[in-house]
């Protein structure tokens, strides 16, 4: 029998039925009025979203693109970065560094802890020349997330920049770009944007630009933020965009606008207490000291292999939830319940893993992790 597939990684993530009828239709030529017209009103709708009216700039790329532009265009080979690490993404940033001569200072904590903002303190103390500090949102890969309000006050008293990515949490967390001093906000559309893979966008602030100037040229053709600027002068990009995903991007952000992005947050905030309590209800521990609430990260059960919990769920039941990466693989899994997610896409999550577990031998009550979902979605 064809399973009803449902996907609940952190990326990519399900589209709306309305995004994708609208990425089926015919592909246009980029050069025209229209054209920027649109990229004009999906780069506004995106300000709302990033909480800012900072210039957001799109790149054809995945996520690790923006993050890439973001570094190499404000940081030049031989100079220092701080960069905060707590999981797989942060470890990206010291690698990109590596890549182009970036220097890179490393405040890390093991797998499952955020990085404290005391660390970052004593980090930008001890290093008054770095230019920037890498931070992470929502660290997909243990599920923890960072409080980057306050790394925002402690890298504002300083000359370096905040840049922040914010792949897997902008649009489903709170964000707050401008509010919160982020220099430079990176994210992809295949996470809470409710996009397929292929578009990451930045914001960036005046201090970022000011930094991005004194650094005349970057080590990267087509990763040229001066260059994506000035084309934006009139809604234009240097270089082909993925312009089909740029109209069907329009379509799932005026879902989000209709909703309200603080009304998504809440949502989402819902959502991760639920998941949480269903899974606790059934005796699974969460991995992250500090979740985020884009998604919900559990160690799987002492004796149990959480690629086996995997394979079975996927298998018998169509849900296609994530397995850790690196270290961490057969240790977790990982449940996303960002972009278009509801409810029942989380109770389904839970009623698979309780009767794979049951189905396992393993102790556990069916109904109990749904119960106590529900429950939470039962009181407003
Ligand atoms: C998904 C993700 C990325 C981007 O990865 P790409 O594969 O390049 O899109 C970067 N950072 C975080 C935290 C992510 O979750």
């Amino acid at each position: 029998m064809p399973l009803k597939q449902r996907l609940l990684t952190p990326g990519p993530t399900p589209v709306p039925e309305e995004t994708l009828l609208e990425l089926a239709k015919p592909v246009f030529f980029h050069r025209t009025a229209e054209f920027r017209q649109l990229l004009g009103e999906v780069l506004r709708d995106l300000q709302t979203i990033f909480c800012t009216k900072n210039q957001i700039i799109p790149l054809t790329s995945s996520g690790t693109g923006a993050l890439e532009a973001a570094l190499v265009n404000s940081v030049p080979a031989g100079k220092k970065v701080i960069c905060l690490i707590a999981g797989r993404f942060g470890e990206r940033w010291k690698n990109i560094a590596k890549a182009y001569g970036i220097e890179a200072v490393v405040v890390s904590v093991p797998y499952g802890q955020a990085v404290q903002p005391e660390q970052l303190q004593k980090a930008l103390a001890d290093h008054p020349d770095a230019l920037a500090v890498c931070a992470t949102l929502s660290e997909t890969s243990t599920g923890i997330g960072h409080d980057i309000a306050a790394f925002g006050r402690l890298a504002a008293a300083t000359p370096a920049i905040l840049i922040v990515d914010a792949v897997s949490g902008l649009g489903a967390l709170e964000c707050r770009t401008d509010d919160w001093h982020i220099d430079i906000c990176c994210t992809g559309s295949q996470k809470a944007l409710m996009l397929p893979p292929g578009l990451a966008f930045l914001s960036v602030s005046a201090k970022a630009w000011q930094a991005i100037e004194r650094h005349p040229a970057p080590p990267s053709f087509y990763f040229d933020l001066k260059k994506a600027r000035k084309s934006l002068e009139n809604n234009d990009t240097p270089y082909t965009p993925a312009h089909t995903l740029i109209r069907g991007l329009r379509v799932s952000l005026k879902k989000i606008l209709a909703e309200g992005i603080e009304n998504v947050w809440k949502r989402q905030a819902k959502y991760a207490q639920a998941a949480r309590a269903g899974f606790q209800a059934l005796g699974l521990e969460l991995f992250p000291a500090q979740p985020n609430n884009a998604l919900t990260v559990v160690k799987a059960p002492p004796g149990i292999d959480s690629t086996v919990v995997l394979t079975r769920l996927e298998q018998q039941y169509g849900l296609k939830l994530a397995n850790g990466q690196d270290t961490l693989k057969g240790k977790i899994i990982r449940l996303a319940h960002m972009g278009y997610i509801d409810q029942f896409d989380i109770l389904a999550a839970i009623a698979g893993v309780e009767l794979v577990l049951h189905a396992m031998g393993h102790p556990v009550e069916v109904g109990k992790g749904v119960a106590a979902a529900q429950r939470v979605f039962a009181t407003s």
